[in-house]
């Protein structure tokens, strides 16, 4: 495979990392203690085409490849996770289905003012008794007129409050199981759709997490997205590519933890002389940057296999999320380890790094369910 990136790419990964040093992991610290993330900010970055990267320009996006915007949320994600987290939920969670399954008509309304960060959008599938395994949703859709009603709660949704659109998932015949599943967008503005728990995390502080209510919410027909039934397809397709930024995102925190380790392990001195000299720390990173190169070629060829049109890279995409995720739990927990006490206080930012990089593992699909995802496709590789 080919890594030599093209002039576009180079050009923009350079521009994202200048903007995301300069504007972004300066304060990266003092948005997680206020728990949010400016909208000036958000702005700033839609103005530079971050929003919707490879969403057509047609539709208000910067019609770029997946490998460019993968590179541009490591810069991102380096900067301030939870930032990425925002960005990437917007470009791919909700960005993308409507891409790839939506009508010409939907694409003008839904997709372009998300593209162009004037309405974000978010992906609401988790349930409170729903999350591995998704298809068994309790959220109903129930035919009213020309349209439906949706009823039921989202959990755990990512840009919850502060988007104004979302695909939610919803059945509209639980004994069909996967097959009774349809996507629908809302506007959340519509009556019935109320913000409920706003999440109080362990990490990603600055990212938005919370509960959406919908009580009798009545959507018209041409909100379905996809085909009626289909919603299993929308959903694992998006998360399909939704993994692959979260490999992005483990890039980027675990290349700051990377770089904070060994900048302190330069300078502080034990024994009479910098830490960095002694063995035991040469090794921690070694393993490290080692862990990290392994990590973005998983997650380079994911995103290149996307950008090449493959209808299916679900195998691959769950490998760059698996290995990278972890990674970045064992790369942070070093960096804490290499800043000895100094590590776990908050004047340092290896403690952000070492919590963010906890959810990694967790959303869009556990580590586990990566594992069950790559060995059913292995096993039935073996058996054509
Ligand atoms: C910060 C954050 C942001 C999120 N954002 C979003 C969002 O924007 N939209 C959205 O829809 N969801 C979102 N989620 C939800 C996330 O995708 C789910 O938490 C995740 O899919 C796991 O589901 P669960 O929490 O219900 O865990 P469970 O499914 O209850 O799993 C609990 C444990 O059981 C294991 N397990 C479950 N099934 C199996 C199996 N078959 N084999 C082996 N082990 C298994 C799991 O791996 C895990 O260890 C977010 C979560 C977090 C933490």
């Amino acid at each position: 495979m080919d890594f030599r990136l093209t002039d576009e790419q180079k050009a923009l990964r350079d521009m994202v990392r200048g903007f995301a040093s300069k504007e972004i992991a300066p304060h990266a610290q003092a948005f997680d203690e206020e728990g949010r993330i400016p909208k000036g900010l958000l702005d700033q970055m839609a103005g530079l085409g971050l929003m919707g990267i490879c969403v057509p320009p047609e539709y208000g996006g910067a019609g770029m490849d997946d490998l460019a915007y993968i590179m541009a949320l490591e810069e991102v994600c380096k900067a301030s996770a939870s930032v990425g987290l925002a960005m990437s939920v917007n470009n791919t969670l909700y960005g993308d289905p409507l891409v790839r399954f939506g009508t010409h008509e939907q694409k003008v309304r839904w997709l372009t003012p998300a593209a162009r960060g004037e309405r974000l959008g978010c992906y609401a599938l988790t349930e409170p008794g729903s999350g591995s395994d998704a298809m068994a949703l309790a959220m109903t859709a129930t035919p009213k007129g020309d349209g439906f009603l949706l009823n039921g709660t989202k959990l755990f949704i990512t840009n919850g409050e502060i988007a104004s659109q979302a695909i939610i998932f919803a059945t509209m015949d639980k004994s069909k199981g996967h097959k009774g599943v349809t996507a629908f967008l809302v506007d959340k503005a519509s009556p019935g759709v109320a913000v409920m728990k706003k999440e109080r995390k362990m990490g990603l502080l600055a990212s938005d997490t919370c509960a959406l209510s919908f009580e009798n919410v009545y959507v018209p027909a041409d909100h379905v997205l996809g085909p009626v039934g289909q919603g299993y397809k929308v959903a694992f397709s998006t998360l399909d590519a939704g993994r692959i930024g979260i490999a992005a995102q483990a890039l980027g925190i675990a290349e700051a933890a990377l770089e904070a380790a060994i900048a302190y392990a330069k300078r502080r001195e034990q024994f009479g002389k910098p830490i960095a000299e002694f063995e035991a720390i040469q090794w921690m990173l070694a393993d490290m940057d080692t862990e990290i190169e392994a990590a973005r070629l998983l997650t380079y060829r994911a995103a290149m296999l996307k950008a090449e049109g493959r209808p299916r890279f679900t195998r691959e995409a769950s490998m760059a999320k698996l290995y990278s995720s972890e990674m970045a739990n064992r790369v942070t927990a070093r960096a804490v380890q290499i800043f000895g006490g100094s590590g776990y206080m908050k004047d340092y930012p290896v403690e952000r790094y070492c919590r963010d990089a906890h959810a990694l593992p967790l959303y869009e699909g556990t580590s586990e369910i990566q594992r069950l995802v790559i060995a059913r496709d292995l096993l039935k590789e073996a058996e054509r």
